[in-house]
Order: structure tokens, then sequence, then C-alpha cells
């Protein structure tokens, strides 16, 4: 009987028995490859290249894993944040004074116009009459221009938000193929 020394697994750290006969062997815990290094008394072990490999996988793996997760998160927020915004965006676009404010001038002006009449003097109805309708038409363009403002800062800031999302999509799809591959 061979005398056995007992050494860990540089892979996986398991205990080993190594007798001095062998060489070369696969340890039975991980399956990695390793030789046997005698140098005067001492005794080693030495990872074989596709065990080296299998290591470096692993940390790999493990940045992997690690990225996908956070990206999962940022990708949680992101969405989060889009939400946010069309909620925001809709909020705003509720309170854009539309038909409402242009039919209140209209009324405040007929009525200051009706008032204005029963004193007889058709200048000042005249005046009321016109300031009446420009008032309606310079609020409307102006509301109309609000309007096209709040839009495009909307498409810009929704574009951008996609834009980022998107980014964080193709980078996940990338870290999972990558563990993909390492499965294999
Ligand atoms: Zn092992």
């Amino acid at each position: 009987m061979d005398r056995a020394i007992s050494l860990n697994c540089p892979n996986c750290g398991a205990n080993l028995n190594i007798t001095s006969e062998m060489e070369t062997f696969a340890c039975g815990f991980c399956g990695s490859r390793q030789i046997v290094q005698r140098h005067g008394g001492t005794i080693s072990l030495k990872l074989l290249g596709d065990a080296i490999a299998r290591v470096q996988v692993g940390t790999d793996r493990t940045a992997a894993e690690l990225a996908v997760r956070r990206l999962r998160e940022e990708l949680a927020s992101t969405e989060l944040e889009l939400q946010e915004f069309e909620s925001n965006v809709a909020y705003r676009e509720a309170n854009a004074a539309g038909c409402g404010t242009i039919g209140c001038l209209f009324f405040l002006g007929w009525f200051v116009t009706a008032a204005l009449a029963s004193t007889n003097n058709p200048v000042l109805v005249l005046i009321s009459f016109v300031a009446t309708f420009v008032i309606c038409i310079i609020t409307a363009a102006q509301i109309s221009s609000n309007r096209k403002t709040l839009r495009k800062t909307a498409t810009e800031g929704r574009q951008d938000i996609h834009a980022r999302k998107a980014m964080i999509e193709s980078e996940l799809r990338e870290e999972l193929q990558l563990l993909t591959n390492h499965r294999n």
C-alpha cells in the first residue's frame, strides 16, 4: 500500500488523497484535471489548462451574474422612471387650459359688451366686441403653442428614457448570453 498524502484541490478546495504513483488525475469532486508536482520533499497540485480555464470561467460567471443583477435593477428603475414621466406628462396635458379658458373669456366679453350696450355708446360696444374676439384668438394661439412645446419636451424626454432602457436591455442580453455560453 502506497503512502497517501492529503492535499486540497486548488479548484474546489476538496480534500484529496495523493499517492506516490500519481502524476495527473481528475478531482473526484469538481472534475478539474491536475498535475502532481514534486519538488524535493514538497508535493503540490497544479491545475491543468482546461481547469484553469474553468476557474477563469467561474470568475467571469460571477461577474456576469452580478452584472445581470445590477442591470435588472437598473431596468426596473428605468421602467418606474418611464411610468412617472408618462403620468407627469398626462397631468400637465390635462392642466394645459384649452376650450374652457377661451369659453370663459368669450362669455366675459359678451357680458361686458351687453352691459355697454345699455349705455347707448356704439363705439364702446364695438371696441368691447372686437377686443373679446382678439383676446380669445390670442389666448387660443398661446394655448396651442404651449401644448406644442409640452408635446415636444415629452417626446424628447420619452426618447431619452427609451434609449437608456434599450441600452440596459442590450447589455443584459449580452450578459445573459455570456452566462448561457458558460453553462454549455
Ligand atoms: Zn476539485
